[in-house]
């Protein structure tokens, strides 16, 4: 019942521009008209003789999910892809992680097997981890950055990988090693597409608690946190929540009507005293999902569609330019999640038909 009720709401939401009141009354439009951008590599994925089975995480469902789309779209999901070509440097790692944790990378392998959770990693040469594990990620960071530049441009783009919200300045943790997000905002303050003022929405809305975003900018207020998650599990981390702008914490076994009434009362009053943000990070962690082992939240592969469109609507409505990644998701069906709305999100805007 309460699928076919969440259904019929989200098929009525659209894309389209949406008309606003401003605060003196006078109706204004929505000036971006999305053509979004998908940031995918199949390097993305991570193989390593079998150890990626080691841990719950779907290490190839980037690829999966692209392929899903790719079935779908066809040949025009190649003209809206974007592929990294070269890993994030140590340099632009540097503008947000110390150098003492990037040396510990390259030379720790127990310390990189107890950030990744794969306990056996501390028995393999560090170099392995750094080409198989590592490297995707680093591409992924570059991903997450080119996925910022494209939002500015064209409205949307989404990161098939990335996410890596645990990752703190000095230290790794929950399967996340570089901050994207982080080094992302960084990289646009640098380039000068952003200047270092300018204001910088993070959306978190993985099941898990962003600590590591929180972190990074506990002391930048131009970077403005909304956060809602699972508050009974990993990380609890209670210093960093007290960074979060808005701290949405949830009880676990939380279902779609509670989460899903929660985000539209909180989200749409925060973005709307945020509106002058240049740019919106999308955090969307499929890990809420009913099956999903780690998130221990009860929402619907519907909950997880309405979800998605709720933000990036709530965002294309005031103007702000919307980068999503894709954070966690435990689950042989993270996949189909994912690829359920960005197939939706390419749909509604390029209007396509089957
Ligand atoms: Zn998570």
């Amino acid at each position: 019942m309460i699928g076919s009720v969440l259904m019929t709401v989200s098929l009525s939401v659209t894309w389209k521009p949406t008309n606003l009141v401003n605060n003196v009354g006078k109706p204004e439009m929505s000036k971006i008209k999305p053509k979004p951008k998908i940031i995918f590599s199949p390097k993305y994925d991570i193989q390593f003789f079998g150890l990626e089975k080691l841990h719950l995480f779907d290490s190839c469902k980037y690829g999966r999910a692209w392929k899903k789309l790719k079935n779908k779209f066809g040949e025009k999901l190649d003209n809206w892809t974007k592929c990294p070509e070269t890993e994030v440097s140590i340099d632009e790692l540097s503008t947000v992680h110390t150098k003492a944790y990037l040396s510990e990378l390259i030379t720790n392998s127990q310390y990189l097997s107890r950030a990744l959770e794969i306990p056996p990693l501390a028995l393999v040469p560090n170099k392995l981890i750094d080409k198989k594990v590592l490297y995707p990620m680093r591409l992924a960071t570059r991903g997450t950055i080119m996925a910022a530049e494209c939002a500015l441009e064209d409205g949307i783009s989404v990161n098939l990988s990335g996410g890596y919200h645990h990752a703190s300045r000095e230290q790794g943790d929950g399967f996340c090693i570089y901050s994207d997000i982080g080094v992302a905002i960084y990289q646009l303050k640098q380039s000068g597409k952003l200047k270092s003022d300018d204001k910088v929405i993070v959306i978190d809305l993985d099941a898990h608690q962003g600590n590591g975003i929180a972190r990074i900018f506990y002391e930048d207020r131009s970077v403005v946190i909304f956060d809602m998650y699972n508050a009974d599990i990993y990380p609890l981390d209670m210093w960093a929540r007290k960074r979060i702008d808005a701290n949405i914490p949830l009880s676990q076994g939380t279902d779609d009507s509670v989460y899903i009434d929660k985000l539209e009362r909180e989200l749409p009053s925060f973005i709307e005293n945020q509106r002058d943000a240049k740019i919106a990070f999308f955090n969307a962690g499929t890990d809420i999902y009913e099956r999903d082992p780690l998130g221990k939240l009860s929402i619907s592969k519907q909950g997880v569609l309405k979800r998605d469109k709720f933000v990036l609507n709530s965002l294309i409505n005031l103007d702000i330019p919307c980068a999503m990644v894709l954070g966690g998701g435990y689950t042989k069906e993270s996949y189909e999640l994912v690829a359920d709305s960005i197939y939706d999100i390419l749909n509604t805007a390029y209007n396509y038909q089957d």
